[in-house]
């Protein structure tokens, strides 16, 4: 039977609730003072909170704890240590003492930092956040900590958004003090974050070595139907995988992740997953959880997840939506209320996000590229490697109002006539839906869809945050000394509305003129990942963080590095996976059934020579061809892939494999999806797309 949510949800977090009751009053409090406003908690206190959380985690069935952090690779990592401390008589208690909470030291040389830290000196601290509750998996106490290097640099992808976060809310005070909300003690960055992904029988994902070593199918013709007609969105959704959700959900609400909505995505064995939005760094490490638990559950129901951005070519790839905001008590900045066009601080914040997106197209791109996203953005559904802004009609009529310095008017929302009286009318939103935008306003916050499905999203959010806190900043510069600060607030937007017209784009993302519009406008359309990541080493961008202590000049190089080693990596890891399978699979296979068709037209011919053996003639031609061409392109992928791979660095070996090596993977791909369609299933050797997307 079912059990109560409500009695789940949480039972697996040290939350304020266990806080509270186990924790002695005065530290409690104090714990709280930190959590609200960034204090440092005393040692007192500290080993105080140690030790109720190992009473706590004990009593659940915990051994060990672990600083749970986020390396520059973009996943978490974990170290476990038992709670145990031997005693002179031969036994042993349970010890977690304040310092040990606080505190890690991981022996970290094998994490990526770019230079940061020689392994020589391979110290690494963990620093416990204690804004982001702890909680128990698989019966270790987890810590959410952030990661810094011996001298104090960030290794990880938790400080930098932290430090954003404290950024944004420091200006966005200001500016709210300039309209009468004084005594904000936190403004806070709210984060919503959708997650799609793939569900694939475990048994055909064992069978591809491409799906398990590079997450994504680097081989495999088109199935023979696709997404066309565009069935399989919000459909029902069958039994295993509706099986596989509600054990995710369970796991996920004992974690206090608030799952919430679950529905079929437009391509066949696509899911979505979004959970209520919570304070930015807690929504990155739940979606990071999130993806675990996904990833963990799956074969307990025969399944394999993919969170790859394009598992399969030609079909929809994976996003993970960021839902952004910025959130005072009772006010969320980003709500137009009923009056957007007088309504200052929705107004003014407004104009902050436009001038960041604009200003900072480059860097905000740089934060979500991957290789897997180099496949996603312009292709199907995903949105275009050129950022832009959606406002919506309602929206862009108040901002072209006010950029001409007409009286800007809002529209009360429409009513809908449903025309039936049994049916309710329902309010119209001011805001339409635009798929097609990687920056859209929808209502009440902004979404951003360019993240992939596989990304951290504290990257992408410390970007935003920033750029924000930059524009807070400068407005608050101009609203506190002036006497109207109304008039201030409209000639600030007034500027910023026709400065920065250029990001504003209503019209459909997909469509070939928009690259060309773009380009006339002179945004940016960084297609791969090598040139994206360029944005790091800008010197506007390097100003922009240094302003607000988010990433030093060697900590934004840092990052440049070990994204483009990642993606060299990655792509040399789909390299060689391509040549092997090339080799030791298909070309094996391929020939075995070319000697099937030979063998039955000697056979034919023997028997009785006058029988026509045209169609296997022609059959046989044509596999020898495509054999002949496989040859061709498996040596000529080698060849690309020794070339990249010799050269001197690795920024240098990025560029080459983007430049030389996947052009050479998708020539020997076509190839070999075309002697797919002519083999034999029999003798074809790994499960296809039909196979894959269309399982019961
Ligand atoms: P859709 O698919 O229509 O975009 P979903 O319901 O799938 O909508 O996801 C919307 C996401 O936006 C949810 O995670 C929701 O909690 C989040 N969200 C709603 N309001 C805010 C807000 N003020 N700040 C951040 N995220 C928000
Ligand atoms: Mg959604």
């Amino acid at each position: 039977m079912a059990q109560d949510t409500s009695t789940i949800y949480g039972s697996m977090v040290f939350n304020d609730k266990v806080m509270r009751d186990r924790l002695p009053k005065p530290v409690y409090r104090s714990l709280h003072e930190t959590i609200q406003d960034g204090t440092a908690l005393d040692e007192d206190s500290a080993n105080a909170v140690a030790h109720a959380m190992k009473e706590w985690a004990i009593e659940n069935g915990c051994t060990h704890y672990t600083h749970w952090f986020q390396p520059l690779t973009g996943i978490t990592s974990e170290k476990h240590d038992a709670f145990i401390d031997p005693i002179e008589d031969g036994t042993a208690i349970t010890s977690f003492s304040g310092k040990e909470l606080i505190q890690g030291e991981p022996d970290a040389s094998s994490f990526p930092s770019g230079g940061l830290r020689g392994t020589a000196e391979a110290r690494g601290y963990t620093a416990w956040d204690p804004t982001s509750f702890a909680f128990i998996k698989d019966e270790v106490l987890c810590i959410p900590t952030a990661f810094i290097s011996y001298t104090g640099e960030s290794l990880d992808k938790k400080t930098p958004l932290l430090r954003s976060m404290k950024a944004v809310s420091d200006q966005a005070k200001r500016v709210l003090a300039c309209f009468g909300c004084t005594d904000v003690p936190q403004v806070i960055t709210t984060i919503g974050a959708e997650q799609e992904y793939f569900l694939v029988k475990l048994d055909d994902y064992s069978r591809r070595p491409d799906l398990i070593m590079c997450g994504r199918t680097l081989f495999g013709a088109h199935p023979m139907k696709g997404q066309e007609l565009e069935e399989h969105y919000f459909g029902a959704i069958r039994e295993v995988v509706s099986g596989f959700m509600k054990e995710v959900d369970d796991r996920l609400w004992r974690l206090g992740v608030d799952a919430k909505t679950k529905h079929n995505e437009v391509a066949p064995c696509q899911h979505e997953l979004a959970p209520i939005f919570s304070r930015a760094n807690v929504a990155a490490d739940n979606n990071l959880l999130t993806m675990e638990i996904l990833r963990e559950t799956a074969p307990h129901h025969g399944l394999a997840c993919l969170l790859n951005e394009k598992p399969f070519k030609g079909i929809n790839g994976s996003g993970k939506h960021d839902n952004w905001s910025l959130a005072a008590p009772g006010l969320n900045m980003l709500n137009p209320g009923d009056d957007p066009a007088h309504n200052y601080i929705f107004l003014l914040s407004l104009a902050a996000v436009i001038q960041a997106v604009d200003d900072y197209q480059e860097l905000l791109r740089a934060t979500v590229a991957s290789p897997g996203n180099d496949h996603r953005l312009g292709a199907n559904e995903a949105p275009p490697a050129i950022v832009s802004i959606f406002l919506g009609d309602e929206l862009t009529g108040i901002v072209k109002a006010i950029a001409e310095g007409k009286d800007a008017v809002s529209h009360a929302n429409a009513r809908m006539d449903l025309g039936s009286e049994i049916l309710p009318s329902l309010d119209q939103d001011n805001t339409d839906r635009n798929r097609t935008s990687p920056f859209a306003f929808t209502g009440n916050r902004f979404e951003f869809r360019m993240p992939g499905s596989e990304i951290n999203l504290s990257s992408p959010n410390t970007v935003i945050n920033t750029a924000v806190a930059k524009s807070f900043n400068e407005y608050a510069n101009r609203l506190e000394p002036a006497q109207d600060k109304e008039a201030e607030a409209l000639a600030i937007c007034r500027e910023v509305f026709n400065e920065h017209r250029r990001i504003i784009f209503n019209g459909n993302g997909y469509s070939e003129e928009w690259p060309k519009e773009a380009e006339r406008r002179g945004l940016a359309n960084n297609t791969t990942t090598p040139d994206a990541l360029v944005a790091y080493t800008d010197k506007k961008n390097i100003e922009l963080m240094g302003q607000f202590d988010i990433l030093s000049e060697t900590e934004m190089y840092a990052r440049y590095d070990v994204d483009m080693e990642h993606y060299a990596k990655v792509k040399n890891i789909e390299a060689t996976c391509m040549l092997d399978m090339s080799n030791q699979i298909i070309m094996p296979a391929v020939i075995k059934y070319s000697k099937v068709v030979a063998d039955e037209i000697i056979a034919k011919k023997a028997v009785n020579p006058a029988l026509s053996t045209e169609t296997e003639d022609n059959l046989l031609e044509r596999l020898s061809e495509g054999l002949h061409d496989m040859g061709v392109k498996t040596h000529a992928l080698h060849m690309a892939h020794e070339e990249a791979y010799g050269k001197a660095d690795w920024p240098k070996r990025a560029h080459a494999y983007m430049e030389l090596v996947v052009p050479a993977m998708d020539e020997l791909r076509t190839t070999v999806d075309r002697l797919e369609e002519l083999t034999d299933r029999e003798y074809w050797p790994l499960p296809t797309y039909n196979d894959i997307l269309f399982y019961v």
